[in-house]
């Protein structure tokens, strides 16, 4: 009897589940705010079929960006191909209609607010009305969507400010810029390690040192998540790209690259761990590249056995663009897509970038017993935690009244300016700036880079002209205050437009001035691909200028007047000669919407200099791979005609003010184990009249090791503000992660003996003081698994 009674419950209760999980349902619990995140996904998910969750995997690229990649094709065209140009056989209205039948999980590239509400309204109607996760390149501020938000410098200008405050402050902005405008999910921060600076894409680097790129890594993460990106002004992250792609073969993006294991794990992966243990990154893209022979997005070790089980990340995979089809299509390791899904959702892929086909693969895998149901599942619980976190299924909409309000705000504003004089960096000065005297004379400015949107950088859209500063108009807006004339000649607003015509007008314009300002440089800027000359998928065979812009150099110098040379671009300029003839030399990077003005303050002296270099800037191209912190026999011999010393040294940066340094001292000397601190203290005393900013930095060398490590590694840094002919004490703490290294296993262990402490304003020797410290029993902080 109570047997009977015991199935009959049973059934009943089977059946009101059926039935309060049917789509007929009216007021689903996943549906329901107040309850847990952990119910709603369980409840949706137990609503939805193997075809909904491989759609959940499935990302698109926007309409309009579909549309605006057929160019010119006219309306009627449009109207039969329009989305041809990314999806053959797709038009826009067939997306439109995927999106309604909940076919679509994920968006990128939707770059207007309207488009954004458009696509969620789609999604509304839906089966499941499950919204939909709008991913964008917001790398330095929401720049690429088209409403005029505020471009924040570069993330190698960033880095450039060693200052992990002010990226978390940027990152917040660029937060609540992107919610406000319907995106919740942007491709940053990207933490691979620079090791050539011939890759196109070292502006969107915060350099080549794996702390300071950690310690960026982590700061833009905590701007833009917050503690769990819950709330309507935060987004998720996402780190990338998994893994080594800034050292592949020949500086070309995504070419191969092949280092090894001990490599990775000491310069590429620091600040993947601490992007997941410190951060808690949300989502992780992989690499185009292959590492070793194995292809980024099918490379399981990286993704599965590291990443999550060893380091704990728990948030999602997304490829890079088209990246899962080019395994087969590009490798040559898969036979065709549908392998090429097996292999990189099996290894632990979460999500496609982009468009269709892949859905139906994973769906025909699982029923082909050749993917498991519940890596799909896993996949896909992951990817609708964000949303349901991100308030997306209560507001999946933005007010479009209210954009206006929230961005390009003068709070951001004054953000983006802020970054820009802490990251420009003086390269040289031979006392020649600030401009002395400028009073009633005429200053000449010309250069590729004066007068345009180069400043901006890479990932940007065209902006509304009101919203940045060029550093010709920065030049002008303070002739008024400081009573001198300016005059502009625009010599070919690109490197290549340069002609020997240009260059002779320039020549008899500067002729008639006082001073020259020549801005030069390089140009990432996106919406001018024809006439890049770095940045994404362009890549730099040499570090010198490109075009024509030595030889309007040279006809300047001819002139014999003081010539100060700014430089525009994301990636070093390898010109000792014209360093060498410069008056000064003031390296900008690119320092987006306020950059014009920052640059302009430094050259009259209203701000003061203190941007360190985020990476080495070698003599020439000849001198790769010139980094600072490199093993112990890299410089034993010579070369037979260049120099072995790089023409700017990794943490250089000049100041107006004179900073003395003390010799550094510790707490104690003897470090304990995993739980101990030592503190540095160093005083920095400013012997100068002029008020400043100077970075102290702390680096660390592992005297006798098992392995060979570097010959120094910065493993701390503080910014400080010291008035004039006064001193500062700066402390700075030596943790047990500082002293670590990777043993013959792979254990991430403090090895007994000596370490030597280096503190100064650059890595240079000749910038640092030292002191010992000893470990006297080693230890292990991880083990692997
Ligand atoms: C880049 C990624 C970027 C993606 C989406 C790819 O080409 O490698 O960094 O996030 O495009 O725009």
């Amino acid at each position: 009897m109570s047997i009977i009674i015991v199935v009959t419950t049973l059934i009943i209760s089977c059946n009101e589940k059926k039935t309060q999980n049917s789509r007929n349902d009216q007021n689903p619990l996943y549906l329901e705010a107040s309850a847990s995140v952990e119910d709603r996904i369980e409840d949706l998910m137990s609503r939805m079929t193997l075809e909904d969750k491989a759609a959940q995997m499935s990302q698109y690229v926007g309409m309009e960006h579909m549309r605006k990649a057929l160019g010119d094709l006219s309306e009627e065209e449009l109207d039969k191909n329009d989305a041809q140009g990314f999806y053959p056989g797709f038009k826009t209205t067939d997306i439109a209609r995927l999106t309604r039948e909940g076919k679509i999980g994920s968006f990128l590239h939707v770059l207007t607010a309207e488009e954004a509400n458009e696509l969620q309204e789609l999604a509304q109607e839906s089966p499941l009305k499950i919204p939909l996760l709008i991913g964008i390149d917001a790398i330095h501020g929401n720049a690429y969507y088209q409403g005029g938000a505020t471009v924040y410098p570069t993330p190698i200008t960033q880095a450039a400010t060693f200052d992990d405050s002010l990226m978390v402050k940027a990152s917040q902005q660029t937060a609540k810029e992107m919610r406000a405008t319907g995106t919740q999910w942007t491709f940053t921060p990207n933490i691979d390690v620079l090791r050539d600076p011939r890759w196109g894409r070292t502006g969107e680097t915060y350099g080549e040192d794996p702390f300071l790129v950690g310690n960026m890594g982590v700061a833009a993460i905590k701007g833009l998540q917050g503690d769990d990106f819950s709330g309507s002004d935060k987004v998720i992250a996402c780190a990338k790209h998994l893994i080594a792609g800034s050292q592949s073969v020949n500086g070309l993006n995504a070419s191969p690259t092949d280092v090894s294991k001990r490599t990775l794990f000491e310069m590429f992966l620091p600040p993947y761990r601490r992007a997941v243990q410190e951060a808690n990154v949300f989502s992780i893209m992989a690499a185009h590249n292959e590492v070793n022979g194995m292809p980024g997005h099918m490379d399981e070790f990286m993704m599965t056995d590291l990443m999550r089980d060893r380091w704990g990340f728990k948030g999602f995979y997304v490829s890079d663009w088209n990246d899962i089809s080019r395994i087969a299509k590009w490798h040559h390791v898969a036979r065709d897509f549908k392998e090429s899904v097996q292999f990189s959702v099996g290894a632990g892929m979460d999500m496609n970038m982009h468009g269709p086909y892949f859905q139906d693969y994973v769906v025909e895998l699982v029923n082909e017993g050749k993917l498991s149901e519940e890596r799909v599942n896993d996949a896909v619980y992951k990817i609708l935690e964000a949303k349901f976190r991100l308030g997306l299924f209560e507001n999946p909409f933005i007010d479009l009244e209210s954009i206006k309000s929230k961005i390009f705000t003068e709070e951001h504003k004054q953000t983006a300016l802020e970054q820009a004089r802490k990251g420009v960096v003086l390269q040289k000065n031979n006392g020649f700036l600030p401009l002395k005297n400028v009073s009633g004379k005429k200053i000449f400015i010309t250069g590729p880079n004066a007068d345009n949107m180069t400043t901006l950088g890479d990932w940007t859209s065209p902006q509304p002209e009101d919203n940045y500063v060029t550093i010709k108009e920065g030049i002008d807006n303070l002739a008024e205050k400081y009573n001198y004339a300016t005059d502009y000649y625009d010599c070919g607003q690109r490197s290549k437009w340069i002609t020997d015509e240009n260059i002779a007008t320039a020549k008899q314009r500067a002729a008639q001035s006082d001073i020259i300002i020549l801005v030069l440089g390089e140009n990432s800027y996106r919406h001018d691909w024809k006439n890049k000359t770095t940045g994404e998928n362009i890549d730099r065979a040499t570090l010198a200028l490109s075009g024509n812009q030595i030889k309007l150099a040279n006809k300047l110098f001819e002139l014999n007047k003081p010539v100060v040379v700014v430089y525009v671009s994301g990636s070093p300029i390898a010109e000792p000669w014209l360093e060498q003839r410069a008056k000064a030399v003031v390296n900008a990077w690119e320092p987006g919407a306020f950059g014009g003005q920052a640059v302009a303050e430094i050259l009259t002296g209203e701000v003061n200099p203190s941007g360190k270099l985020p990476l080495t800037v070698p003599r020439s191209v000849g001198q790769l791979q010139m980094i600072y912190n490199h093993k112990p026999t890299a410089y034993i011999h010579k070369y037979n005609t260049e120099k072995k010393v790089p023409l700017h040294p990794f943490g250089f940066g000049l100041s107006f003010s004179k900073f003395e340094f003390s010799e550094p001292t510790v707490s104690k000397a003897d470090f304990a184990g995993i739980d101990d601190t030592i503190t540095v203290e160093v005083t920095v005393n400013n012997t100068s009249n002029v008020d400043g900013e100077e970075v102290v930095q702390m680096y660390v060398r592992d005297n006798r090791s098992s392995y060979t490590r570097p010959v120094k590694e910065l493993k701390g840094y503080k910014r400080v503000f010291v008035k004039a002919g006064e001193s500062k004490t700066v402390s700075i703490p030596i943790t047990a992660e500082s002293l670590a290294m990777y043993d013959k296993d792979f254990n991430f262990v403090v090895e007994p003996g000596d370490f030597t402490i280096m503190t100064g304003n650059s890595s240079a020797d000749k910038d640092l003081k030292t002191t010992t410290i000893s470990v006297k029993n080693g230890f292990t902080i991880e083990k692997v698994n």
